[in-house]
């Protein structure tokens, strides 16, 4: 059996993302969803940084298996760095990405071009089941649209348009993303340890 590389998440459009994004390493990346009997981790940390090792620590020790997992935050600064860590659950705890887009942008409401500054920030976390762990973070800078725009992507891609225009995430392309997302930046820092235990074939 080959070696495989546990992703600490339930969401298939993460799942697709971090794929793309990690292609040379010899391992079979496999979903936390496919494991049977395993749960989602509560995400309670007050940080991006304390979900992801609490996901990636769950991981690997539920399945004895290396896991990478992320969290990420959609930070406003009209509204204070909000929703930030609670991004997922902005609208209520079982919000549809429609709910917390919707509300988004009624908290934004009236507010002008020039004062809808946003970034997605992304941690990825790399945990061994011996509790060893690595971290990261990338950053995406841009702003919030007067209303959705484009069918790609997923959460509040819609609303993000990337720094410098004129597209939202939605707008762009898989690869395009990948190119240059929060979640692409934050893998980085943890090529060079995700190399070591999966040497690229
Ligand atoms: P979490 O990292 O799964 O906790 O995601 C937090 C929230 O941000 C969820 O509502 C996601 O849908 C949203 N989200 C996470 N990554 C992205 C992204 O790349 N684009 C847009 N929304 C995202």
């Amino acid at each position: 059996m080959g070696k495989i590389l546990v992703i600490a998440t339930f969401n298939p459009h993460k799942l697709g993302e971090l794929r793309a994004l990690l292609p040379g390493l010899s391992a079979e990346l496999r979903a936390l969803s496919a494991f049977p009997g395993a749960e989602p981790a509560v995400e309670d940390g007050e940080t991006l940084e304390a979900n992801a090792l609490k996901k990636a620590l769950a991981a690997a020790r539920f399945t004895g298996l290396p896991a990478l997992a992320d969290d990420t935050g959609l930070e406003v600064d009209a509204l204070a760095g909000e929703p930030g860590v609670r991004s997922a659950r902005y609208a209520g705890e079982k919000a549809a990405y429609s709910d917390n887009n919707a509300k988004l942008l009624a908290a934004l409401a009236g507010v002008p071009p020039a004062g809808r500054a946003a970034r997605f920030a992304c941690v990825t976390a790399l945990a061994l089941p011996s509790g060893e762990v690595s971290v990261s973070r990338g950053v995406l800078e841009g702003s919030i649209t007067a209303a959705a725009r484009g069918g790609n992507g997923f959460g509040y891609d819609p609303l993000f348009e990337v720094k410098g225009g004129p597209r939202t995430l939605a707008q762009f392309s898989e690869d395009e993303k990948n190119a240059v997302s929060h979640r692409a930046a934050a893998l980085k820092g943890l090529l060079p340890a995700l190399l070591r235990l999966f040497p690229a074939g």
